[in-house]
């Protein structure tokens, strides 16, 4: 993202003030829709074949009405060509819908919000949560609840390294000492020595993601055969998204499973997905919020294919939203509120790796002190 451009172009609220604005006492009767975009300071510069920043923006949102408010987030993905003034923009453009509909009527308002913004997908993600949030508070239970799920069943989460020297590798490896799996970006010309470093301090179970970093099937299977002798669980998004055909012929050539990721926004993309991959990582923030992931994890499982849900990084709002469709899907990877050290919530906790759902209503989400 070309920041400076957009840093003229939007205000950035400090992310202190955010859960302190959103927690105070809304009055009964108001109806209000409200944005804003937070600037999210990452522990470490955060790299991957992608991209490498100190800090995110995302966009938060807050629905009130009936006393009531729901918190919602999206993180604008630059991959798909977004970024928080233009999620703001779009979100902003569809206030007076918002104010209109009964949100207990989720299904129909954030139908009719998909239709009335087109791409935009961390926005649509912002309006979906901040929706179903306050759903959640309405009815007084939480959302695992709205899908009926039960929140013992949550997977263990990975925690992500992001690219980096093979030292620094070494000491966020053992930095990542609580979490039994590891998730390990790659992608760039410095594979070996990345996987190397991590397991001179460790024998977990790892996963790896390429973010379409390696740009031939031939280049592809010799990395994903070696990363087998490293023990490797699995491979994410290893050659670039539009690169279908050569997905197959490599998935064809090695012996674990490969998630789409890059290559998987919607639910739309998973059945022309479905021999080439053995599963899907599902985001929010790609998926356009809960309703559009929980309709991805179906539609996958119904293909016989594994579920993934991962995150961008972000607050607690979206990881925790994210979590509660969790104890749906094979693997988790959300850990993007764990890596940012001004997060404005409390809300899913991580326990040896667990996730560990608030029963609170809603999302559940507490301000950070
Ligand atoms: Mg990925």
């Amino acid at each position: 993202m070309n920041r400076r451009r957009f840093l003229k172009t939007a205000s950035v609220a400090p992310a202190a003030a955010v859960a302190s604005d959103a927690f105070a006492a809304p009055q009964a009767g108001s109806a209000m829709f409200t944005s804003k975009i937070v600037r999210l300071n990452l522990q470490h510069t955060w790299t991957t074949t992608m991209s490498s920043s100190q800090y995110r923006d995302t966009l938060h949102t807050t629905l009130t009405r009936d006393g009531i408010t729901g918190h919602g987030e999206g993180a604008p993905i630059v991959r798909y060509h977004e970024d928080a003034a233009g999620a703001k923009s779009a979100v902003d453009g569809v206030h007076d819908l918002l104010l209109k509909q009964d949100p207990l009527h989720y299904s129909k308002l954030l139908a009719q919000v998909f239709q009335a913004i087109p791409g935009n997908w961390a926005g649509k993600a912002a309006i979906d949560i901040a929706v179903m949030d306050w759903v959640g508070q309405k009815l007084g239970v939480p959302i695992y609840t709205l899908f009926g799920l039960d929140p013992a069943d949550t997977p263990l989460t990975t925690f992500s390294i992001g690219i980096d020297t093979p030292e620094i590798t070494k000491q966020k490896t053992l930095e990542a000492a609580a979490y039994p799996v590891l998730k390990v970006k790659v992608g760039l010309a410095t594979d070996e020595p990345t996987i190397e470093a991590v397991r001179s301090v460790t024998r977990k179970p790892l996963r790896v993601d390429a973010n379409e970093g390696w740009k031939s099937k031939e280049e592809a299977v010799r990395k994903i055969n070696w990363l087998e002798t490293q023990g490797v669980e699995f491979i994410e998004q290893p050659l670039p998204a539009g690169m279908i055909e050569e997905q197959r012929w490599v998935r064809s050539r090695v012996h674990i499973p490969i998630i789409a990721d890059e290559a998987c926004q919607r639910a739309s993309d998973i059945p022309k997905l479905k021999d080439a991959f053995d599963g899907v990582n599902i985001k929010l923030d790609k998926s356009g919020g809960l309703l559009e992931a929980h309709r991805m994890i179906e539609i996958a499982k119904s293909l016989g294919m594994k579920t993934m849900l991962g995150c961008m990084i972000s607050s607690s709002v979206t990881v925790t939203a994210a979590a509660h469709l969790s104890p749906l899907v094979d693997f988790a990877d959300l850990d993007g509120n764990l890596l940012i050290s001004n997060d404005p919530f409390h809300g899913v906790r991580v326990d040896k790796g667990k996730l560990i759902l608030p029963s609170r209503p809603g999302l559940g989400l507490t301000p950070a002190k």
